[in-house]
């Protein structure tokens, strides 16, 4: 029985560099143990050495497709979680047979945001990985409960869009620091949709319009740097 309070190995399995990148810097700095291998071959050989509890795997590898991976992976750990990643213009087959073969899948391109969400819910299926006990965030006034996705300040609902939401999302999941511009196009908009960076101050200023005729002003600009939550009494 896998120790629920021990932190999940991942490993990747991506033969583009910075997707791998991505990959590794997101699930790094959500708390996970995280490896890599570039081939096939390197993914048989790193899931012998770190036992992984799930893999994040690429369908177009160099040496061979992530299906052959998936089987003799499974072959040698019957209860190892795969996440199948591929191109959102594969064919239908593929991902037809995606769906069968592994235990989810993810089209490139894809928001990382999406990937962590999509890694825990996997998770939480296969080694029972529990669930926070308070889906409620709290800053001050402010609550967002993760589990009916509404958002409450002084005890008043607020209304936001799914832009607006994950927006906020992202600056209270990081409340007591600052935020850059660029971390939140990579997290709130897909990292590599092109947007005009001013989408994000265009977004902060809906998100004070609806949050500050509640109290006093939440989002704090640092200039040049990014945004963060002003500390509140
Ligand atoms: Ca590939």
């Amino acid at each position: 029985m896998e120790n629920p309070e021990r932190p999940a190995t991942v490993l990747i399995v991506e033969d583009e560099p910075g997707i791998a990148d991505i990959l590794r810097i997101t699930l790094k700095y959500h708390g996970f143990t995280v490896h890599t291998a570039a081939t096939g071959r390197q993914a048989v050989a790193a899931a012998r050495e770190h036992r992984p509890d799930l893999v994040l795997l690429d369908v177009m590898l160099p040496d061979g497709n992530g299906w052959e991976v998936c089987r003799t992976l499974r072959a040698e750990s019957d209860d190892l979680a795969v996440i199948f990643v591929t191109a959102r213009d594969a064919p239908r087959d593929v991902v037809g047979g995606l769906a069968l073969g592994g235990d989810d899948y993810i089209t490139k391109p894809f928001g990382v945001d999406e990937v962590v969400a999509r890694v825990h819910a996997v998770l939480r299926r296969t080694r029972r990985e529990t669930e926070p006990a308070d889906p409620v965030l709290r800053h001050g006034d402010l609550e967002m409960d993760e589990t009916t996705y509404t958002v409450r300040r002084a005890g008043e609902p607020v209304d936001l869009t799914p832009t607006e939401y994950n927006l906020l999302r992202h600056l209270l999941r990081n409340a007591g620091r600052i935020v850059t511009k660029e971390q939140l196009l990579q997290h709130v908009w897909q990292y590599d949709t092109v947007v005009e960076s001013t989408v994000v101050e265009t977004y902060i200023s809906y998100l004070r319009r609806k949050l500050d005729r509640l109290g006093p002003p939440l989002i704090e600009t640092r200039r040049g740097i990014g945004y963060g939550l002003r500390a509140l009494a």
